[in-house]
């Protein structure tokens, strides 16, 4: 197993930020912020953002972090967006205290920063349409062309932007434009769009504005006002930095943050894209954004996935400055870590067949003790009711067995987990249809834990619940929701939606769980034994109807990965 990285500056960013701290380039402490825009609900993505963005600031002394919503571009947001990611982020336990920000709330200044532009003759408002500044804008190979109203004077600037914002001009008619160098390699640097006329109701300012600033202005300029010492977004945005610091640069602010770049996570057999997650909510391919198959962080703490095993995972993969793409199973193996530790080991028949033992007394019911967590002894123990008619899985029964079946079969030994060894004595088929309904045994009473016979050795070990008290229940197991690992980049130019699995979800309606699962909460979390984890569905759960989610399958996925790599 790969050596888990301890202390230590574990990678680039935390290595830039300590040199920056040590040599005092800020003259300031670390301050970070995680800049969500509220056009969509928190992925497993958004929390390496914010382990990065919140753990470099718990590392280094008075460093802090913020919570900063984009809220920018008015068309696709709004407060439900808000508010389930505030609710993602405090999930996730990061605390952003009194320092919640909206770079809407930064408009006015912004709005301030484009007027002292203009009069620095670093700004001009240009008429041409989209369709002409796309065309002016020349490509990768070929410089661009000014645009004819690049000359403008500043006082024509002034009247035309103030007039902009008092809403006299039609969505399109004018925008405001950098002016850096329509030559510049970077096209990011040819007269960026700074503002855009846009008759868009905003979530917080209403229609105080009808025009909106862009991200490569607005984002910088809220870094600086909020005293962001390293803003750290993904490499997209690496040739955007030129930009970023231009900005800064010409509108002379007092506090010039540091820009640094790293790569996305992408995960296989899922999709972070939020357009894309939006699709699969809207048109219905999933339940919601908190489906349990889909990687929000809703979906995966309905799923069953704690807070802790996901900031592990973050902080195993770090980060680099290469994209590339982490296995799935990677996040798996750290869900079963944590689960391992801290769920209660609990008896549950998924697919029930019937198990009665002849020679147990009809009526008679036994507490038996069962161990809680072998993990944690401090879990301590309970008790599980064992009567003569059981149920156990279909799969652990085999009329005819192959080699090596160590489970049940006719004339066949095994244990009953906290109880008693078996042996296979009849089988019961219905007679038209040959469908086995129930299996017989007797049971050897030496043979219960404390008994003289308790360590008697048989090859295998069944789970299984009293018929009479366990609870019937609904479990959901989960697999991929796509059937190959990178459905959003199809190299046969295929769409996403073509790779959805349509066994995504298995639904099974009549399964029997041990009666302490009656009192089952949502956020609590159970290993099945021989199953997986699992959790209480916190949507479908109700009183008198239990649902279970499969987070996990039990396996020990270590091994596998690293023979697989
Ligand atoms: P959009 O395309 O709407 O901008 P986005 O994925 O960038 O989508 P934001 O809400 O802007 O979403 O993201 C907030 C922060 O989370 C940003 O700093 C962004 O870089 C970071 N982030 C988003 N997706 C990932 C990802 N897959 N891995 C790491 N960080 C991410
Ligand atoms: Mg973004």
């Amino acid at each position: 197993m790969e050596e888990l990285k301890a202390d230590s500056p574990k990678d680039f960013i935390r290595t830039i930020v300590a040199h920056d701290v040590e040599t005092k380039k800020f003259d300031a402490e670390v301050r970070t912020r995680f800049p969500p825009e509220p056009n969509g609900y928190l992925h497993i993505g958004h929390a390496k953002s914010m382990c990065l963005n919140f753990g470099v600031a718990e590392e280094f002394p008075g460093g802090l972090c913020n919570l900063r919503f984009d809220d920018t571009n008015p068309t696709k947001e709004n407060v439900e967006y808000v508010a389930s990611i505030q609710a993602d982020v405090q999930w996730l336990g990061f605390d952003w205290g009194s320092r919640l920000y909206y770079a809407s709330d930064y408009f006015e200044r912004l709005y301030d920063y484009a007027v002292f532009l203009i009069k620095q003759g670093q700004a001009y408002v240009d008429s041409l349409n989209a369709d002409q500044i796309r065309e002016h804008r020349g490509t990768l190979t070929e410089p661009g062309t000014p645009s004819p109203f690049r000359t403008r004077s500043i006082e024509e600037n002034l009247d035309l932007f103030a007039r902009m914002r008092a809403g006299e001009f039609p969505d399109g008619a004018h925008v405001l434009r950098a002016k850096i160098d329509m030559a510049s390699p970077n096209i990011n640097l040819r007269d960026p769009i700074l503002y855009r006329i846009r008759r868009a109701h905003h979530h917080r300012t209403g229609d105080a504005w009808c025009m909106y600033p862009n991200y490569d202005f607005a984002h910088p300029l809220s870094d600086s006002i909020e005293s962001i010492t390293h803003s750290l977004c993904t490499l997209e945005f690496e040739d955007h930095r030129p930009l970023y610091d231009w900005v800064l640069n010409a509108c002379q602010v007092e506090r010039h943050s540091q820009q640094i770049e790293f790569a996305r996570l992408n995960l296989t057999y899922t999709l972070m894209s939020k357009r894309k997650l939006l699709e699969l909510v809207e048109e219905g391919h999933v339940s919601g954004w908190d489906d349990p198959r889909l990687p929000t962080l809703m979906g995966l703490r309905r799923r069953g996935y704690t807070p802790e095993s996901i900031r592990a995972f973050c902080d195993h993969i770090g980060v680099a400055k290469r994209d590339s793409t982490t296995e799935m199973k990677l996040l798996e193996h750290f869900i079963r870590e944590d689960l391992n530790r801290r769920a209660m080991r609990v008896m549950a028949v998924l697919r029930p067949l019937r198990l009665v033992i002849e020679n147990y007394p009809e009526g008679q019911v036994e507490e038996l003790m069962a161990v809680n967590n072998p993990e944690d002894p401090t879990m301590g123990k309970r008790t599980v009711p064992f009567s003569r008619v059981l149920y156990i899985e279909q799969d652990d029964f085999r009329e005819d067995p192959p080699k090596k079946f160590f489970r049940l079969a006719p004339g066949q030994e095994v244990r009953l987990r906290y109880a008693y060894i078996i042996k296979c004595t009849q089988v019961i088929k219905d007679s038209a249809t040959g469908e086995i309904q129930e299996v017989h045994c007797t049971y050897d009473p030496e043979t219960r834990s404390g008994g003289p016979q308790a360590s008697r050795k048989v090859k295998g070990t069944l789970h299984w619940v009293s018929a009479e008290h366990a609870i019937q229940a609904e479990v959901r197991l989960y697999d991929h929701l796509f059937l190959v690992p990178d459905p959003g980049n199809d190299k046969g130019g295929k769409d996403y939606r073509d790779h959805l699995n349509p066994h995504s979800m298995e639904r099974l309606s009549q399964c029997y769980v041990e009666p302490s699962l009656g009192q089952a909460k949502a956020d609590q979390h159970f290993q099945f034994e021989r199953q997986g984890y699992f959790c209480a569905d916190s949507v479908d759960s109700s009183e008198g109807r239990l649902v279970f989610n499969r987070t996990v399958a039990l396996r020990d996925s270590w091994s596998k990965i690293e023979k697989e790599k």
